[in-house]
């Protein structure tokens, strides 16, 4: 072709924004797996010996969203389960084709009523784990990405954060101390036959899903199971949900007396019908929040990682690493080494969290953020325990056990060191 005539000139600048903006569509897709256990399996709250389970109240899920746009593939997870770490996170990494491991963001919701994904020891070093229940999961969980993948079309966004309003969390140490923001980004399909419909819908807010807990012979995804039917159920699409800071101890607001401090067990409401109150009532909070945000056409997607070194001190905590059947490996001595991501979707910045921190924690690094629509993704990547500033490790009495089965006093003083210089070294998130 001679370049040197105006409309041939002409014809090539249009070839250059046209490829420019065809590399530049957002893609989106989203699939959903069952991995409730069949029988069921005993459910873990934590460590300690999992309790049988006799019946079931809602399925587990892993749930999956993938972004694209040009060279930039990522991943989004949430499986229904306590914590999942990058032992089995790695596995699914390897199983799914077109995204690189470090654009897997692989979140735990946190439930109390699900199989044990960590293998905790007892003291006698002998474990209750189903391993060949976690191998399936991981299969699922790679299945899902996979089909996503393949499902990915064009797609707008809407982006908003606001305080989800009534009786959702509290925190049980100190009442006020949470953070009531709700982070929604939900995708539009722009194309085809579903052209503006949602393709999917993800809810990211801190709170401990453990209105069921682990002693009630009940396997369930606790409150996160009502809130997916409820989102799906209105707005279609598939929803997510990417827990927050809630460690120490931010819970479902599950008290009959709503408001009053120090209120004792007997007084709450522990039941399934509760799940689907809570469940139901943060979806319509999601969906009154991202419903009057505007909708984005050509938002910018990006993402980054790195890995970061948190030091094991707690005793406890290398007993669990050392004896769980799952074989965590060291690569520094008495060091986990755990995978941090960044992203940037539309005008939101996300930061990922491989623990339970603490709100104060939440807060601080939610501030250095470079955006005014904050999100943290907490027990994603990995979910080491609860995550407490240095002047709070070991202080109250209350942050005992938020203390014991913490990694120890630096964890996130490092973590939020780390987070920070990330925030600093990535590009602002494009305000539009
Ligand atoms: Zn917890």
């Amino acid at each position: 072709m001679k370049l040197n005539t105006p409309l041939n000139l002409f014809i090539l600048l249009f070839l250059c924004l046209f490829t420019q903006a065809t590399a530049q569509t957002l893609r989106v897709g989203a699939a959903v797996r069952v991995i409730t256990p069949d029988p069921l399996l005993p459910v873990s709250g934590g460590i300690g010996t999992p309790k049988p389970s006799m019946e079931k109240k809602g399925d587990l899920f892993a749930r999956a969203m993938v972004f694209e746009q040009g060279n930039t593939r990522f991943a989004i997870v949430n499986v229904d389960n306590l914590g999942w770490t990058s032992v089995l996170g790695n596995k699914s990494r390897a199983l799914i084709k077109g995204i690189a491991p470090e654009n897997i963001l692989i979140g735990a919701t946190h439930t109390h009523s699900a199989p044990d994904a960590y293998g905790f020891p007892d003291a006698t070093g002998k474990n209750y784990a189903d391993l060949k229940y976690l191998d399936r999961c991981v299969q699922q969980i790679a299945d899902a990405v996979n089909e996503a993948i393949m499902k990915l079309e064009p797609a707008a966004l809407k982006v908003n954060v606001e305080e989800a309003k009534g009786k959702i969390a509290y925190n049980y140490y100190a009442p006020a101390l949470y953070d009531p923001r709700c982070g929604v980004i939900q995708a539009i399909a722009t194309t085809g036959a579903r052209q503006g419909k949602a393709i999917a819908t993800l809810v990211n807010y801190a709170i401990h899903p453990e209105v069921i807990g682990s002693g009630r012979g009940i396997l369930s995804p606790d409150l996160c199971g009502p809130l997916y039917s409820r989102i799906e159920a209105q707005a279609g699409g598939v929803a997510l949900f990417m827990n927050g800071a809630q460690g120490g101890m931010v819970t479902a607001d599950t008290r009959l007396e709503f408001g009053k401090e120090g209120q004792s067990s007997q007084k709450e409401a522990n039941t399934w019908e509760e799940c689907i109150r809570i469940g139901e009532l943060l979806a319509d909070e999601a969906l009154r929040i991202i419903n009057k945000a505007p909708v984005l056409d050509a938002p910018s997607i990006y993402c980054t990682s790195k890995m970061i070194d948190l030091p094991v001190d707690s005793e406890m905590m290398r007993y669990i690493l050392t004896n769980s059947p799952l074989k965590y490996e060291y690569k520094k001595p008495n060091t986990v080494s755990t995978q941090l991501n960044l992203l940037n979707i539309g005008p939101a910045q996300i930061l990922t969290v491989p623990g339970e921190a603490l709100p104060n924690v939440g807060y601080y690094v939610k501030r250095h953020m470079a955006t005014k629509l904050p999100f943290l993704f907490g027990l994603t990547n990995d979910a080491f325990g609860y995550m407490l500033a240095k002047v709070d490790y070991n202080s109250f009495k209350r942050y005992d056990y938020v203390t014991r089965t913490s990694l120890g006093e630096m964890t996130a003083e490092i973590y939020m060191d780390q987070a920070l210089q990330l925030i600093q070294a990535s590009p602002k998130p494009v305000l539009k």
